[in-house]
């Protein structure tokens, strides 16, 4: 029966391991029991309760990403690349307001996806009759149960959707853009997954002014202020005036999404942060030698160098006092828009200041 050839092959992987631990040599069955046969509770279920807004950002992150090894070991599937889906989907949950019951992961199956278009209970729980309405459900803790509010359950079917066909690049490629149909979702994975490959962790919550807080500099809210170049736009960002040369760093930990001349912006560069958020640095004098698109930065590191270019042909400068114009993009997965950087340059301008006293 279709059924019976459809139980997970998540649940035999696991119980495999487990089988695995109990026969192989005590050095091999230590590492494979401690890091998949036995999820610690943080990562097997909501059962307990506990609630993520109360934990530490840095113990979330440590666990997240413990839970990420995890999966990776059983499915063959890279570590940074369920992460960064997983942080993707956390990012859409922000923006669309949707509301994810997970602990650790947050991943997000309609009912409809979950239990199958055509199942008649969109509420179904067992994962045969969700595998014969072809729902995406999976059972992963090993309690027969798909349950959507269960971090291992929405894993391992997230990995099958993931890893059908194998767990090659070009598979994993392919089923990804199968499954989001959506350009642009692929594209955003893809940075994710190559920011957390390169940096080894999901410990990246720390930000940085864009300006050394030494620096001589000013600024205040102008987001949303008319302007005077390239017709009718709203001011979408906060100028902080400050002399030719000096430094301008990474707010956050991302990837340079842009870097080279535009007419409005001159010499600009933008990173892509793992909230989805485009952070724009405009009017700079020039890049930091070596910089390039794709590369991953840091908070704090540097980008350029305040100038004055823009308003005109490549090159163009000294149409306005030297400042450097900073902007913060969200994205909802088909469009962007900007919101006021005001706040947290003034909370980021703060951290920097309290990192220097200690
Ligand atoms: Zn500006």
């Amino acid at each position: 029966m279709i059924v019976m050839h459809s139980t997970s092959r998540w649940t035999k992987v696991l119980t495999l391991s487990l089988l695995l631990s109990a026969v192989t040599p005590p050095a091999f069955s230590d590492r494979v029991a401690s890091q998949v046969a036995a999820p610690s509770p943080s990562a097997s279920s909501t059962q307990t309760g506990t609630n993520n807004k109360t934990k530490d950002p840095k113990t979330v992150a440590a666990e997240r990403k413990e839970l990420f090894d995890k999966i990776s070991l059983v499915t063959g599937i890279p570590w940074s690349f369920l992460a960064a889906v997983d942080q993707y989907e956390k990012t859409m949950n922000t923006v669309k307001k949707r509301s994810v019951q997970l602990t650790l992961a947050n991943i997000y199956f309609s009912e409809a996806a979950w239990s199958g278009m055509l199942n008649p209970n969109q509420l179904d729980t067992n994962p045969r009759s969700i595998a014969f309405f072809h729902g995406y459900g999976r059972d992963g803790s090993g309690d027969q149960i798909a349950d959507k509010s269960n971090d291992l359950d929405v894993l391992a079917a997230m990995s099958e959707i993931l890893g059908k066909n194998g767990v090659n690049q070009e598979n994993l490629q392919t089923n990804l853009t199968n499954y989001y149909q959506n350009p642009r979702s692929v594209l955003r994975i893809n940075q994710f997954a190559a920011i957390y490959e390169k940096l080894g962790t999901m410990d990246v919550n720390e930000h940085a002014f864009p300006l050394p807080v030494t620096a001589d500099y000013s600024y205040r809210s102008t987001w949303g202020d008319s302007r005077g170049w390239g017709g009718h736009r709203i001011h979408e960002g906060t100028d902080l005036f400050a002399g030719y040369g000096v430094p301008v760093r990474s707010t956050c930990y991302g990837i340079v999404e842009e870097k080279g001349w535009n007419p409005y912006g001159g010499w600009r560069i933008g990173i892509r942060d793992l909230n989805n958020i485009y952070h724009y640095y405009a009017h700079l004098s020039g890049f930091q030698k070596g910089i390039q698109p794709n590369d991953i930065v840091k908070p704090g590191q540097v980008l350029g160098w305040v100038g004055s270019s823009g308003y005109g042909k490549p090159g163009t400068s000294g149409k306005f006092p030297p400042h450097l114009h900073f902007g913060l993009y969200r994205d909802n997965g088909n469009k962007e828009w900007s919101f006021d950087p005001y706040p947290s340059l003034r909370r980021w301008e703060r951290e920097d200041q309290q990192r220097r006293k200690k």
